[in-house]
């Protein structure tokens, strides 16, 4: 169905015009106005006190470290850091929100400008940042927990956030996913957010319109929320953008509103006509100073910015000699970068060491559905240990298939491959004499074969190897077995 409305929508010929809004919790131990811990995982209502509960008299103390995480963002994704922003209440009513407001920012945001570069299979190309600004997060309702009652969950009131909203820049669904990677690629780096979409650690609304092509007035937008996960946030897109071409087919008009995504359904819901920015009561929150921060500030954070996605990927390719495709894989996330540049620095062949990064391991990760967020930290094999797999490979003590064995038993186990090597016996075989002997044996066995490949039936090379293979375990090292083979064919 999505593909036939797509059809009518290239038909009607609108482009799609997409702006998101993503929410990005800060990794600060404490929260971002009181010393509550910011820890997720705790007991409901644990991590809780007068401040984040909103009690009367409790007055609100700014986290410096939520600011530097703040102008961290901004630096890596080229924004100007204001010298002076602000703070403003943004009030409206919910029961995940005790203290009826929310501190947030609106006027003066501590981040303006910025752009975030993405490459999607038409190229690259630039999406331009609205805004960085800094806010607390909300609690959580929790629903039919409880016979008919409603549970509320305060632990995350309060847990510093940044809203990082985008120009209407994006087009598709593929540019708004390849964004949205970018990003939380670029907050990881940043060691600011860790980036688990299933946990709302990163939250992602879309806004939405479509346009006839070749125009620039706006659409009347449509705001998507509750998404939790990459592919949810480009589905959503594609069916919004879906249906609203219909509905203009349709001679219909557009309401500006908010829907949810039903990720069951596979469809939007309307929740609510859209809110606007007049209705929060927005004013200056009287209970903080404005956010001074001031040039040698911005300059200390800048000079210990970490190494950044693209300078690495670059580097990966100029120094380790890489293709660019498995820089641009291995760099995607920093823990695999690291450790991949871990096995390297024990063991200096970087395509080998990239392949077993990119080919076994990645592929096991993804069968044994390891937590993103949890990859380096979940994977039994250590770095240098890998390397030395490696090793053994390159100096001929193993042959390549022997070594995916032994490496799917260092995953098992977490022992070192020599020691997996010795323990079941799978050195390879390169003695001539020992390769010799299994060869003849094999020729013995199959006169009637021999006679047949001699005549002319060359494809019977093959037939021989695997036998010389089975006999030997898988031992023999091929290039010896080839060479002598060959040989003693001709013979
Ligand atoms: P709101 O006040 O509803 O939050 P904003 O103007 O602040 O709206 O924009 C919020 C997000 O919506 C931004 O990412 C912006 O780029 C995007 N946006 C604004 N207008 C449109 C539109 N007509 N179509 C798609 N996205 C839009
Ligand atoms: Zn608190
Ligand atoms: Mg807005």
């Amino acid at each position: 169905m999505a593909q036939a409305f797509a059809a009518g929508l290239k038909s009607m010929d609108y482009e799609a015009v997409i702006g998101l809004e993503v929410h990005a919790e800060l990794l600060t131990n404490s929260k971002v106005f009181c010393g509550c811990s910011a820890k997720f995982g705790a007991q409901p209502n644990e991590n809780t006190c007068p401040v984040c509960l909103g009690m009367p008299g409790a007055l609100p103390v700014l986290n410096r470290r939520a600011v530097e995480f703040a102008i961290r963002a901004g630096l890596a994704s080229r924004s100007t850091v204001a010298a002076c922003s602000r703070w403003a209440r943004k009030n409206y009513f919910y029961p995940d929100l005790p203290k009826g407001y929310q501190i947030s920012q609106y006027e003066l945001p501590i981040c303006t400008g910025g752009a975030i570069d993405i490459d999607t299979s038409a190229g690259s190309k630039t999406i331009r940042l609205t805004r960085i600004h800094m806010e607390e997060d909300t609690g959580k309702n929790i629903h039919d927990a409880h016979g008919d009652s409603s549970l509320v969950d305060f632990n995350r009131c309060g847990v510093p956030l940044l809203e990082i909203v985008s120009e209407p820049d994006i087009r598709s669904s593929e540019e708004a996913g390849a964004y949205l990677r970018k990003l939380r690629t670029l907050l990881q780096y940043l060691e600011i957010c860790d980036g688990n979409m299933e946990e709302g650690s990163f939250r992602c609304d879309a806004n939405v319109s479509i346009r006839p092509r070749g125009t620039t007035p706006l659409g009347t937008k449509v705001e998507i929320k509750n998404m939790n996960s990459f592919r949810n946030v480009e589905r959503a897109i594609d069916h919004e953008i879906s249906r609203q071409a219909a509905v203009l087919r349709d001679g219909g008009s557009l309401v500006q509103e908010t829907r949810l995504w039903d990720p069951d359904r596979e469809a939007t819901r309307s929740m609510r006509s859209k809110e606007f920015a007049h209705d929060y009561r927005y004013f200056p929150e009287p209970d903080l100073l404005p956010l001074v921060v001031s040039n040698e500030w911005i300059e200390t954070v800048r000079n210990a910015l970490p190494e950044l996605p693209d300078a690495r990927r670059q580097r990966f390719v100029a120094s380790y000699g890489l293709p660019e495709y498995d820089a641009e894989v291995l760099t995607a996330r920093k823990d695999v970068a690291d450790y991949f540049e871990a096995a390297v620095r024990a063991h200096a062949n970087a395509k080998a060491v990239s392949n077993w990064v990119m080919g076994e391991m990645l592929r096991l990760i993804k069968e044994r559905h390891l937590d993103a967020a949890l990859i380096i930290r979940a994977w039994p094999v250590l770095p240098e240990r890998l390397a030395e797999m490696v090793a053994l490979v390159d100096g001929g003590s193993i042959s390549g298939k022997i070594a995916k064995t032994v490496f799917e038993a260092m995953v098992k186990t977490g022992k070192a491959a020599p020691d997996i090597v010795a323990a079941q016996g799978l050195t390879q075989i390169s003695d001539a004499g020992e390769i010799d002997a299994a060869i003849d044996a094999v020729l013995a066995a199959n006169p009637d074969k021999v006679a047949e490949y001699r005549s002319g039936k060359d494809k019977l090379f093959g037939f021989f190897v695997g036998q010389v293979m089975k006999a030997t375990q898988g031992k023999a090292n091929p290039q010896k077995l080839n060479e002598i083979l060959k040989k003693k064919l001709q013979a």
